[in-house]
């Protein structure tokens, strides 16, 4: 028996190796999030229990079976987020954020479901996620998707992700379709399997979410939402589409698309790709109108999204983002005074190089075992300090990845080598 302690189970480290394409990535999303005016806020991993019930919904997959909740010193009930909404409406509800304004908000971080681990699912995933209120219109849902798209575009992957759309009308809509849905499996209850059977009086829409295969061809069958919508929710679908089909966004109509979540309304959507086997949901969100005063605030127009960055990162695993960090420069140094002559000379270079990579070696040792390190490391250049570079107060220069010989020169050539070598 080992006694090393693992990490929990579906919990993940991001290596070193992969932070520098998880940063890039990052980077490109704010990038275009500021692009259309969204504002950052940074929420709180732990929320009291209670709001998670309040706005996920008692009888969903997350509230019944995935929340990680636990009794704090006080005897209070906290949760790990989940996702991110519930946290954001409930900090602009204590802020005043909402009250006669519109806002365009963005929060990125970890998220927390007791899932079965497998591909692309965990149990502490990050996401980032954004929401928009005040805005009831189509322009706003629109609006959303083409901000995706735009990440899509800059990421290089719009061909591997496909946008499906469905609405889910009103809530009374959805009441009057969720009849006509159980009527439908109830003629069938004997063949429903067990989660399916038990969804039937407490969640039936969430039976068309069902990932079952043997329950695919019953799912195909049933009445479609779209019939069960009135003339406004039909006429903000229309007016979502056809702004698509403006701006040239390609959509497939999906009607068992309903979202594991109880707070959607109207418009919802996903992205998904086909290259991510079984967890092929990129990006996913909608319209949740009803979510604020069902929160005890004032009836407020929202939608948001949100986006599972583990799986968008397997997307991008042959991207040309996908490099890693390799340092511009590897400084050797042999002998006290080429030491402490290296760490003045490394802090200049840094001072006068902004954006240069320069590791230097620490821990002693010979020139050989230095240069197999600066080999090692992928550097592109050794800086040499030798005792005779020191005396002379002048520095060796190696290309390690290309043909040249070393050259020994000043401190202030150096610096110019290197801009003109690096940042042309
Ligand atoms: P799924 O149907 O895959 O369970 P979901 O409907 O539960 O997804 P949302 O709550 O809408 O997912 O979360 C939005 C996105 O977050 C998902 O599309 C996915 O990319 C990501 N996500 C959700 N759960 C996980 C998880 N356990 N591990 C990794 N990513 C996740
Ligand atoms: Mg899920």
């Amino acid at each position: 028996m080992s006694d090393k302690i693992q990490a929990v189970r579906g919990m993940h480290d991001i290596l070193p190796d992969q932070t520098p394409l998880w940063r890039k990535v990052e980077a490109i999303l704010v990038d275009c999030l500021e692009n259309y005016g969204y504002r950052e806020i940074r929420l709180p991993i732990v929320e009291k229990t209670e709001l998670f019930k309040r706005s996920i919904g008692e009888v969903t997959d997350i509230v019944e079976k995935e929340m990680y909740t636990f009794e704090d010193r006080n005897g209070e009930s906290l949760t790990l987020r989940p996702e991110g909404t519930a946290g954001c409406v409930r900090a602009c509800l204590e802020h005043g954020l909402l009250h006669n304004q519109v806002q365009r908000l963005w929060y990125q971080g970890p998220m927390f479901r007791h899932e079965r681990p497998q591909k692309g699912r965990y149990r502490q995933f990050y996401q980032v996620g954004v929401e928009a209120y005040g805005m009831p219109g189509p322009d706003i849902d629109a609006e959303l998707i083409l901000l995706n798209w735009r990440w899509w575009k800059r990421l290089g992957i719009l061909d591997k992700l496909e946008l499906q759309l469905n609405s889910l009308g009103t809530i009374e809509e959805r009441q009057q379709y969720r009849g006509e849905l159980v009527a439908y499996f109830s003629t069938y209850e004997e063949v429903l399997d067990e989660d399916s059977r038990r969804r039937l009086h407490t969640n039936p829409l969430r039976i068309l979410d069902s990932k079952n295969p043997e329950m695919q061809s019953l799912i195909a069958g049933a009445p479609s939402l779209l019939d069960y919508l009135g003339e406004a929710s039909r006429a903000h679908f229309q007016t979502l589409t056809s702004f698509l089909d403006d701006m040239g966004i390609a959509y497939t109509l999906n009607s068992r698309l309903v979202r594991g979540l109880d707070y959607y309304c109207l418009t919802v959507f996903e992205w998904v790709t086909s290259e991510l086997g079984a967890q092929g949901t990129v990006c996913a969100g909608g319209r949740y109108d009803g979510l604020v005063s069902q929160l005890n605030g004032k009836p407020t127009p929202a939608v948001g999204f949100a986006l599972g960055l583990e799986r968008l990162i397997a997307l991008l695993e042959d991207s040309p983002l996908a490099t890693a960090q390799i340092p511009h420069c590897y400084m050797i140094r042999v002998g006290a005074t080429a030491e402490r002559q290296g760490l003045l000379l490394a802090e200049q270079l840094r001072d006068e190089l902004p954006g240069l990579r320069l590791t230097v070696h620490c821990g002693g040792g010979s020139f050989k075992s230095q240069f197999k390190k600066a080999d090692k490391s992928g550097a592109r250049y050794a800086l040499i300090l030798g005792e005779d570079e020191a005396a002379q107060k002048q520095v060796g220069f190696k290309p390690l990845r290309e043909e040249g010989e070393q050259q020994t020169v000043s401190w202030e050539q150096l610096v110019e080598i290197i801009r003109r070598q690096i940042f042309h």
